[in-house]
């Protein structure tokens, strides 16, 4: 059993108050964090250490965060939910990595990914409305399924789909490599190429599908960190499912992912990143406060060496923080703090201008608690390379930040092809022709090489 962050009186021996943005929150959420942060004391922290022993699933955990009304946090009052916005999100999933699971904070993620591709579309949709209500009273946790085996981290191509008009219905088909918390999760939101597909792979359309529906290998996660999230691979096979399993109109998986499950999947994971580097933060302290070196009478933590290591990570965290925040609030500001009824209008879509900023925070949060993780382990020493102080376990949980689709590599080259060259040259489903690089290799070629491919091209 690792050592715990707080001490019998209850005092906390981490990273003080005093380093939290709390200018960015209300009282309501302050409060919501409180109540957080003594749950996964008694509960979530407990059982972060038995999913991580025997890999399983955090059912536990998702228990007692619907007690607590959380898996409704974005859905309205008058669905049942508690109507918060985007920078709640950020703080709930923060919370959760810091102080209990990160396992727990990233189904928590994709389950609110989820939540937000069916509530862009609950408009008009009575089995969308309905699940909506019961997310809390009957701890119904939903997750995102799209990585498909064809594409890996490319999992807004999806090959190994399909979907076809099925009298009233629909028939579908579907492959995907991860699913976090498949083969557990009570509903899935998961993407295949339209009905109409004729071809042209960015036109793919995101349904509803539910727990009985989907062929999965539960257990069969084993993960070097995140044991806890389970992200099996799931298919889904011949299933006919009625028309209104169909989130939003046909064709419309690219702007449900740019409006609703890229925007929270990003700050939401880029919470789960940072909120794990404050957990480091925090062993960090309570440890080198207490560990002495008679010989020479000092804690580790008067040594100016180990001081730098957590100055530094104090800043780069919470300069990470301040980038996820400070998009989660331009949410907020941009879609009346969640309001999903603007969403009645199809083409209010005020989270896809913002896609850059989430795809940064990703980016900065992923490689921040790949640095920090790395040093508090050095700040702590020998005895941090061993489980008990438990940071082995969440140097492991924080290696899924950067392999993590869209991955630190992808992201960085969108960005930097997207601003130098506009953002039309992402060319995400591999339609446009390089006619430069056709120009280039063909002027190498001799006059009989170029007849052999003029005959080649025409025979096509
Ligand atoms: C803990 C965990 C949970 C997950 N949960 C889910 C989930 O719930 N739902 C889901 O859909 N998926 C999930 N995934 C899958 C994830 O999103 C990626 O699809 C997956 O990690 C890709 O792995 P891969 O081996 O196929 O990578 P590959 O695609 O083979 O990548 C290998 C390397 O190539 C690089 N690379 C790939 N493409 C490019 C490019 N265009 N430019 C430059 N470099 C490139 C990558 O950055 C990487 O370094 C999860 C993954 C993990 C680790």
């Amino acid at each position: 059993m690792a050592i715990d962050l707080w001490d019998d009186d209850g005092s906390f021996g981490g990273i003080g108050q005093e380093f939290e943005p709390d200018w960015l929150f209300t009282d309501t959420q302050k409060g919501l964090r409180a109540d957080l942060i003594e749950l996964c004391r008694t509960t979530l922290r407990p059982n972060a250490f038995e999913s991580d022993d025997g890999y399983i699933f955090p059912r536990k955990n998702f228990q007692a965060l619907a007690e607590l009304g959380m898996l409704g946090l974005n859905v309205p009052e008058a669905l049942g939910g508690r109507g918060e916005n985007h920078v709640a999100t950020a703080l709930v999933v923060e919370t959760i990595a810091r102080y209990g699971c990160p396992s727990t904070a990233m189904c928590y993620v994709m389950h609110s990914a989820a939540v937000a591709a069916a509530m862009l579309r609950h408009h008009g949709n009575d089995t969308l409305c309905d699940l909506m209500g019961r997310l809390d009273k009957e701890c119904l946790v939903g997750t995102l399924s799209l990585s498909d085996p064809a594409t890996g981290s490319h999992v807004w191509f999806l090959m190994s789909s399909s979907a076809e008009k099925d009298g009233d219905g629909f028939k579908l088909n579907k492959k995907a490599s991860w699913t976090t918390s498949g083969g557990y999760a009570d509903w899935y939101v998961a993407q295949t190429t339209s009905p109409d597909f004729n071809g042209d792979y960015a036109n793919f359309s995101t349904w509803l599908v539910m727990d009985d529906e989907v062929n999965a290998n539960p257990g069969s996660w084993d993960g070097m960190g995140l044991r806890g999230n389970q992200s099996g691979p799931i298919e889904i096979t011949d299933l006919q499912v009625p028309a209104n399993r169909l989130i939003g109109p046909v064709g419309d998986g690219s702007t449900s992912n740019d409006e609703a499950t890229d925007p929270f999947f990003l700050f939401g994971t880029a919470s789960c990143w940072n909120g794990i580097a404050l957990g480091m933060l925090d062993i960090t302290r309570r440890h080198t406060t207490r560990k002495k070196h008679i010989d020479v009478g000092l804690r580790v933590c008067d040594y100016a060496t180990i001081q730098d290591y957590v100055g530094h990570a104090i800043m780069t965290t919470n300069s990470s923080r301040m980038m996820t925040y400070s998009t989660c609030r331009q949410m907020d500001e941009t879609t009346g703090n969640c309001d999903w009824s603007i969403h009645s209008d199809p083409e209010a879509l005020p989270r896809s201008e913002l896609v850059p900023w989430s795809w940064a925070a990703k980016y900065m949060a992923a490689g921040n608690v790949t640095a920090v993780s790395d040093k508090m382990l050095h700040a702590c020493g020998g005895t941090a390379y061993k489980a008990g102080l438990g940071m082995e376990r969440l140097l492991r949980d924080a290696k899924a930040g950067w392999v993590m689709a869209p991955t630190n590599e992808v992201i960085r080259n969108f960005m930097g092809r997207a601003g130098l060259l506009g953002f039309e040259a992402l060319d995400l489903w591999n339609q446009t022709v390089d006619q430069r690089a056709i120009d280039n290799e063909v002027k190498k070629m001799s006059a009989e090489e170029k007849r052999a491919l003029a005959e080649r091209l025409l025979a096509d």
